[in-house]
């Protein structure tokens, strides 16, 4: 019931997931601070907006995706931002895919559902906001294949399921408002202490004398298997096709892991949740990114900081 679709943040991830959203014939309006991708979308016909605002009036739902809370909170509550029309909004829905704290999208969603309908569609009253990041990176964003996890009330995602499979292959309802979030955060940090443990036991292996093919063979059989070993392998030569093989290129940035731990890190702090490993991978991908490596894959940690004996 989604006929017109407006867009903010058309950068790495969110131009793919448009391009998927026109090609399912979306009638779109989209909006970038970024002068030269505007340019691009109004030469392919697309209508552009100068502001947020005027994306929300052209609008039955607004989708963002921009780099981190302060960008996403200035798009919604700024100046001429989204909610600028206070109580009389065009857009039912507003769903947000930045992977941001889970406290800034539960305020957000607070704020949306306190606005008023200029026009009230269907069964709707109020607007209503859905988080909604995404795993899969780049490649899955062009290929139309990424996973939701969706935070919300449960009738408004069966509502925008459809939408949503216009850009990805799953969706995942996580519960009330700020749990797609809450998932987003805690599978990249699971993710980033699983590559470092196995980086360090895979560095350890090859100091004692035995190779990492080997090692990972038997990990990849035994109690030490994860994703880390046997679908992203952080060692060069160990598998074709990831980035270690590749000198750390393509794949999911250092600087985006060391981003989403800081989320992870600050969030426990909020709740008192005891989490030390998390400060630790938080200070590795610091210090790896300080170090210079902030553009290469997060699994150069292998590489750059378990790979050499200790200074
Ligand atoms: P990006 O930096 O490539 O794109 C962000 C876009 O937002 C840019 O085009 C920028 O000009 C625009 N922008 C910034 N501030 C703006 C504002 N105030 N108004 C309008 N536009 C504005 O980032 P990305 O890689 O596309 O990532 C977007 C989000 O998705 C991030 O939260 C990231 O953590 C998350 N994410 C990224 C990946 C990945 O592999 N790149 C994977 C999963 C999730």
């Amino acid at each position: 019931s989604f006929e017109n679709v407006g867009f903010i943040g058309l950068g790495n991830m969110g131009s793919r997931m448009a391009n998927n959203l026109l090609k399912a014939g979306y009638k779109m309006t989209v909006h970038d601070v970024n002068c030269n991708v505007m340019k691009k979308y109004s030469d392919m016909g697309v209508s552009t907006k100068q502001t947020p605002f005027e994306v929300a009036e052209a609008s039955d739902v607004v989708i963002t995706m921009l780099p981190s809370s302060s960008h996403v909170l200035n798009v919604y509550n700024g100046p001429d931002g989204l909610l600028q029309g206070g109580d009389l909004l065009t857009p039912q829905l507003f769903i947000d895919s930045s992977t941001i704290d889970p406290q800034t999208s539960r305020k957000l969603a607070v704020s949306v559902s306190n606005c008023i309908l200029k026009e009230k569609k269907e069964n709707w009253e109020n607007p209503v906001m859905l988080d909604a990041p995404v795993s899969g990176g780049v490649v899955a964003a062009e290929a139309g294949s990424l996973t939701f996890m969706v935070g919300g009330s449960e009738d408004v995602y069966l509502a925008a399921k459809s939408l949503l499979l216009s850009m990805g292959k799953n969706t995942i309802f996580c519960g009330g408002p700020g749990n797609g979030s809450v998932a987003k955060i805690c599978n990249n940090l699971a993710m980033a202490i699983s590559m470092l443990g196995l980086s360090e036991a895979l560095a350890l292996g090859q100091s004692l004398g035995i190779t990492a093919s080997t090692l990972t063979k038997i990990f990849n059989s035994s109690s030490a298997r994860c994703w880390s070993s046997d679908s992203y392998n952080p060692v060069p030569g160990v598998m074709q096709g990831v980035p270690s093989s590749r000198n750390y290129s393509g794949g999911f940035a250092s600087k985006l892991m060391a981003k989403d731990l800081n989320l992870a890190a600050a969030s426990a702090e909020e709740v008192g949740q005891r989490c030390p490993l998390t400060f630790l991978a938080q200070n590795i991908y610091t210090e790896i990114c300080n170090d210079g490596h902030e553009t290469e894959d997060f699994s150069c940690v292998f590489q750059h900081y378990y790979s050499g004996k200790s200074k």
